[in-house]
């Protein structure tokens, strides 16, 4: 016997991760939709990587010690004794991907867009999920600061197709060059703070210096405010690219706030990092506006190297296509979202007239025609009223008479008026009636009177 408690944990999903629902995906799949019409339209191309990964091309990636290798990524043994991981974020399997197709010898650059899931094990919280879905562009074999600034420009095009008003925040983390010599700084400034650090920036400081600037914690939030800034330290190079990305921001009247502490933690990232914020204001009085990052991405010119041994400038980023569904939820209007129920509504009485109505539905999908209907009910009112609830504006009635002679009912819903026809005229006629009605409001129509009810 299955115990009580253990029952009740076989039927939830485990921490960090959720069903998502048609309710949910409809507003999935229309961000999805827009984010990717846009894409494609500015040139990327759709690709596709595995869900999990050998684990050693991230840990090749991304260092033995940051954040997300030591405690996000989830590894996992094979049957066959293969050292895999689910993958985490979806830069890495691009660039992989890039070199396993040769994408090096296709015109420089290539431009490619992704979505799907990634899996990271981080507490979770509002916006924070152990799955999530990410939407990716990156663009491969490109150093100029156009590269930057058309990824840049895709984040804001898609956040303002989506209706959502999100700050970007840029910032540079240098080069090769340059950012040893901050690191220097930024170390030596820590050092003489070392004891004031929490548990994490302690750690970090030895392993990963530049994540200081990232920490949340108040004393750390605190230090930061006097530490050396990267922009102090920029060598030439790096200085001309970060204004020619600004130059375009103006351009392209993107507005922006530099944001000196905005960075990256992995290595094989440089130059122009950017992040988009949304501001979700507090739902009571006590608690503060949360910010949410909604998307964010920056530069990887070192990752080629690490990977392929070649190098290849790249720039990318993506947006989570969760927290921008839950933005949107809490301040949009979502009836665009939700797609239009079909206009028509079938009904059916008695078993003859479902077999007819199953037959029938086959041909209104082949000509087009979405139906709703319920099938399982029996009684005229309740579908009347079921078809009035859902907004149809016209309805078609099978009973059993009909059922025999080979005819329906077409029912306009607003004026009640009703006019039989052979199953035969039933599509051509409701294609014309549907082309002549101004698509409804969606509104519930009006109840059905008794009077109404027994003219049926
Ligand atoms: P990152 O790869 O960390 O730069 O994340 C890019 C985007 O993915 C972020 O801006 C978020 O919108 C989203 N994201 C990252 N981590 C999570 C998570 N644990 N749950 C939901 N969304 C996430």
């Amino acid at each position: 016997m299955l115990s009580k408690q253990f029952k009740k944990e076989l039927l939830k999903t485990p921490r960090g991760t959720r069903d998502l629902l048609e309710s949910d995906l409809v507003i999935f799949d229309e961000i999805k939709k827009r984010a990717e019409e846009l894409a494609r339209y500015y040139g990327y191309h759709k690709i596709q990587t595995p869900a999990f990964e050998h684990a050693d091309l991230f840990l090749a990636a991304l260092g033995d010690t940051t954040d997300m290798v030591e405690k996000q990524m989830y590894t996992f043994r094979s049957r066959g004794g293969d050292h895999l991981v689910l993958r985490p974020e979806k830069t890495v399997p691009t660039m992989r991907a890039y070199f396993e197709h040769g994408m090096q010898s296709e015109p420089q650059p290539v431009m490619v867009y992704s979505v799907g899931s990634c899996f990271r094990h981080e507490s979770p919280q509002k916006g924070r999920f152990r799955e999530f879905t990410q939407f990716d562009l990156d663009i491969l074999g490109e150093d100029l600061a156009v590269a930057d600034a058309t990824t840049i420009r895709m984040f804001n095009l898609i956040f303002k197709e989506i209706k959502i008003d999100a700050t970007l925040e840029l910032n540079t983390i240098g080069d090769k060059e340059c950012r040893p010599i901050y690191r220097k700084e930024l170390v030596a400034y820590y050092r003489k703070h070392f004891n004031q650090l929490c548990k994490d920036c302690k750690r970090r400081y030895k392993e990963n210096p530049l994540r200081l600037l990232d920490c949340k914690e108040p004393t750390c939030a605190e230090l930061k405010q006097k530490a050396p800034q990267m922009i102090e330290y920029l060598c030439d190079e790096c200085k001309k690219h970060f204004k020619s990305v600004l130059e375009f921001m103006d351009t392209l009247e993107i507005s922006y706030r530099l944001n000196p502490y905005l960075v990256r933690g992995l290595d094989y990232y440089s130059r122009t990092v950017f992040e988009f914020i949304v501001t979700i204001p507090p739902e009571n009085e006590k608690e503060p506006a949360r910010r949410l990052e909604v998307g964010g991405g920056g530069r990887y010119d070192y990752l080629g190297d690490v990977l392929g041994g070649r190098h290849v400038p790249a720039v990318g980023g993506a947006f989570g296509v969760d927290r921008v569904a839950e933005v949107l939820r809490q301040s949009a209007d979502l009836e665009e979202y939700k797609g239009q129920p079909p206009r028509v509504f079938l009904i059916q009485l008695g078993d003859a007239a479902k077999k007819k109505s199953l037959y029938l539905m086959e041909e209104f999908r082949k000509a087009k025609i979405p139906l709703s209907q319920s099938l399982s009910k029996d009684s005229i009112r309740g579908q009347l009223r079921i078809a009035s609830k859902v907004g149809a504006d016209f309805s078609l009635i099978i009973g059993q008479k009909e059922a025999m002679d080979g005819t329906v009912i077409i029912r306009d819903m607003d004026s009640g008026m009703q006019e039989s026809l052979p199953f035969a005229k039933v599509i051509e006629r409701l294609h014309s009636k549907l082309k002549s009605v101004p698509f409804s409001k969606r509104m519930p129509k009006a109840e059905f009177s008794e009077e109404d009810l027994n003219q049926l």
